[in-house]
């Protein structure tokens, strides 16, 4: 099956192209139908399995039709790994002109990232400390609007402190969203915040 059969039109089917994805990858065949339909989705898959199209892909489809302000939120353990979401969804977003901004904590300058996200970016990738000091004090930012929200290596999110920050930032979300929950395994903690935060997902795996 191609990725025009997984129901991806517009802009998207030309960047997948001409990035060279020629056929989509197993956990991409499973998550863009019932994403583009709309639905929450749970997601055991591994790094290298692409799935950060997998979530990505769909989400931006939903963008497309409804462009708005801050559209997509995605939290991810670390810094590299938010800087490579962050890459792969400009990249697949070009055509539609997509604006991500990376939010993440270390020595990254608070006031440059509130200058970015002043900017209105679609899409916001981060570490969940530094995004909820930024709900807390960046003047003009907040997720009251947010559509989607995606929480990548979910078990590595939840085994570390982010636990805490990702339930407050949980608090500034709207409940009528669209979620997506990915992670190498699925452990406790992972099953607890799917069961507390995700609507009738569609589970799958590779
Ligand atoms: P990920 O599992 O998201 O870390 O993706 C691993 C790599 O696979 C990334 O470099 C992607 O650009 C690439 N990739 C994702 N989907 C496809 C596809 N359908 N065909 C070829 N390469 C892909």
């Amino acid at each position: 099956r191609t990725f025009a059969d997984l129901g991806l039109s517009g802009p998207l089917l030309e960047t997948v192209q001409n990035m060279g994805f020629s056929k989509p990858t197993p956990i991409q065949l499973q998550c863009i139908p019932p994403g583009i339909q709309g639905r929450d989705i749970i997601g055991i898959a591994p790094t290298g399995s692409g799935k950060t199209a997998a979530f990505a892909l769909p989400m931006l489809q939903h963008l497309w039709s409804a462009p708005q302000g801050l559209f997509a939120c995605v939290l991810a353990p670390t810094r590299e790994l938010a800087f490579q979401i962050s890459s792969q969804i400009d990249a697949l977003g070009s055509a539609m002109g997509v604006r991500t901004t990376v939010i993440v904590g270390g020595d990254e300058d608070r006031v440059t990232q509130a200058v970015m996200l002043a900017k209105k970016p679609h899409v916001v990738v981060g570490t969940p400390g530094r995004l909820l000091d930024h709900l807390k004090v960046t003047k003009g930012f907040s997720l009251r609007n947010l559509k989607f929200l995606i929480l990548d290596e979910a078990d590595r999110l939840l085994d570390s402190d982010f636990g805490v920050s990702i339930d407050e930032i949980l608090k500034n979300i709207p409940t009528e969203r669209t979620t997506y929950l990915f992670s190498a395994t699925l452990t406790d903690k992972v099953a607890k915040l799917q069961r507390a935060n995700l609507r009738n997902p569609v589970k799958v795996q590779v």
